[in-house]
């Protein structure tokens, strides 16, 4: 969600700020803009839309003698998606770019109108930048301290200040910092992706840490200390890079889907041992959000059936807020994929000071979730870059399957753990399998892509998949569609299905087959246009039907999962859709 570059040293800044701001792309945005300093002069430019209208925008400039300079994609959380509220914000002495979001925005801005502070935007930046100026003394590391004890909420701030020349400052609170070290150049960003093409040397800032950069050093302060951070190492193959000859990140990131799950399942198949013993735990909170929760409503159907631990499954929003209980034998489960999610890690906190144990399943090992957990497994999906999630979700989905095994044969319940561990072995050729079968999930794409409203159903583990498919489908079709418990249809919704509308079942278990394919037959016996998703042992032979191989319980969900995913691409394209950044959808959700 939004971004933040930031640059200085001997290159053409503005060529920086740009490549920085396309990497960060993905994460979705809806203007941009940003601010180039030299000598005390600050230059300011912004655009509404995509980074080639300010990349337009530039071109109307000189500005190739600038080394110095931050940049911003917004996601608007105060005000419309206009250029008077981009960021950069300029009051007074202070330029500065914003991600995050500040709580006590409406009282801070009431009393400053009242002191005669006008401002030029309805934005809840334009308040920092105020109170940055407001406070401003020469040593700006107490400015920021001062204004920090102001400040509720989230941000993570690149400020340029007039007459501290060669000189930016960044701030981190609940929003991601990170700070790339250069030879004679120095950058920051909210996510390395934007600067990692030229550095591999990282400081990630912890809560509420400040830095002072210049061209040659890095100093990071917590309140007025200056403190000592770890610089990491981190390189990201290049290989990998671009769409590698697929028209969208999203096919590219469904087709990496086996060889990733390779990667990841043979850390772990090597010495399962290395998996934590979840067998003393007599409950289990799984929390996340959007499909990283309904990666956890299928580890929820394993650990019940499988691993017989009561587990419950709470999106991370609410499960910050609401009431939750614990006992000494509660381990509560974060999942996220970037491992910023913002109610993600306020869950977590949450538990940690409730003083339970605390698991996380995170892609980026560098991030907060990763720093805050008691113990963290990650999965090796790489940079996801469409916003839709495919691969990290279906890694997130094996690691469960992995850790509800571990705990069923840790608990006694299977015996024959080499044999499961087999079949965990065959997964990603399986998957690779299922994924070449995409012109038949193509003609299901042009069965449905004209429709307005598409119905999942399933009953058990099905229904957590459908609940993927589903959204998977929305996300990137913009098409209404909904996942449900197949039995509960008839009980309102079942009063939408008109002449046509689709319906998919999805059906991988042998004890509630017929269940479930009565409850597709009420749907086409009104008029419904319905699908099946089932196993080869549960073929019917009928139109309308694609079945994949079979495997294991604690496996199965993961050879649907392509289909589904597939079905949605294939639809999306053939609705004209912008596949890799759907509409107002961020990839990382930094804000409440
Ligand atoms: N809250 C700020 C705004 O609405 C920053 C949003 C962002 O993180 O992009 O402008």
């Amino acid at each position: 969600m939004c971004g933040i570059v930031g640059y200085i040293g001997n290159k053409k800044a503005q060529e920086i700020l740009i490549s920085g701001l396309k990497n960060l792309e993905y994460r979705g945005y809806d203007s941009s803009g940003l601010a180039l300093f030299a000598e005390n002069k600050i230059e300011i430019i912004k655009s509404v839309g995509k980074i080639d209208n300010l990349e337009q925008e530039l071109e109307k400039h000189d500005v190739s003698g600038y080394k110095i300079g931050i940049a911003h994609t917004r996601w608007a959380t105060h005000g419309e998606a206009n250029v008077k509220n981009a960021h950069p914000h300029q009051v007074g002495n202070i330029t500065l770019v914003h991600n995050g979001i500040i709580e006590n925005a409406d009282i801070l801005k009431e009393q400053l109108i009242h002191e005669g502070i006008k401002f030029k935007s309805e934005t809840d930046t334009e308040i920092i930048a105020v109170l940055l100026n407001k406070y401003l003394e020469k040593n700006f590391i107490k400015t920021i301290n001062k204004v920090m004890e102001i400040l509720k909420g989230s941000f993570a701030l690149g400020i340029i200040v007039k007459n501290d020349n060669d000189k930016l400052y960044v701030v981190k609170k609940d929003s991601p910092l990170v700070i790339g070290l250069g030879n004679k150049e120095n950058f920051f960003a909210s996510d390395l992706t934007a600067i990692n093409n030229y550095t591999e040397k990282f400081i990630f800032l912890d809560e509420n840490e400040i830095a002072e950069i210049t061209q040659n050093t890095v100093t990071v302060y917590k309140n007025m200390n200056i403190i000592d951070k770890h610089i990491d190492t981190i390189y990201i193959e290049q290989e990998n890079k671009g769409k590698c000859g697929y028209p969208h990140y999203m096919l590219k990131e469904i087709n990496e889907q086996p060889k990733m799950l390779e990667i990841t399942l043979a850390k772990y198949l090597e010495n399962i041992n290395t998996l934590p013993n979840l067998s003393k735990y007599d409950e289990i909170h799984i929390v996340a959000c959007g499909s990283a929760m309904y990666a956890g409503m299928i580890g929820k159907s394993l650990f019940i059936e499988k691993s017989h631990i009561k587990t419950i499954v709470e999106v991370a929003s609410e499960y910050r807020y609401q009431k939750n209980f614990y006992n000494n034998k509660t381990l509560v489960i974060l999942i996220s994929q970037s491992g910023e999610t913002a109610d993600t890690i306020a869950a977590l906190r949450k538990a940690k000071e409730n003083k339970q144990d605390t698991l996380a399943i995170v892609n980026v090992k560098t991030s907060t979730i990763a720093r805050e957990a008691d113990c963290s497994l990650f999965i090796e999906a790489g940079e996801e870059i469409a916003v839709a999630t495919t691969k990290a979700y279906t890694l997130q989905v094996a690691i469960l399957a992995l850790l509800s095994l571990k705990a069923a044969s840790d608990k006694g319940l299977i015996n024959d753990l080499e044999k499961y561990l087999k079949d965990f072995k065959k997964i990603p050729a399986y998957l690779k399998n299922v994924i070449d079968k995409e012109e038949q999930y193509k003609k299901v794409a042009k069965e449905i892509y004209k429709n307005n409203d598409i119905f999942f159903i399933g009953r058990k583990i099905d229904y957590s998949i459908a609940l993927e498919g589903s959204l998977k489908l929305k996300e990137v079709s913009y098409i209404h569609s909904e996942a449900y418990q197949a039995g509960e249809l008839k009980h309102g919704t079942i009063s939408l299905i008109e002449k046509n509308t689709p319906v998919i079942a999805i059906i991988t278990r042998s004890d509630i087959f017929d269940k479930t394919m009565s409850n597709l037959i009420e749907t086409t016996s009104r008029g419904a246009k319905g699908f099946i998703i089932t196993v080869e042992s549960l073929k019917q032979s009928v139109d309308k039907e694609i079945c994949v191989p079979d495997i294991n319980d604690f496996l199965q969900p993961l050879l649907v999962i392509p289909v589904l995913q597939l079905i949605a691409y294939h639809t999306a394209r053939l609705r004209k859709c912008d596949i890799d950044k759907p509409r107002n959808l961020a990839k990382s959700v930094t804000v409440e």
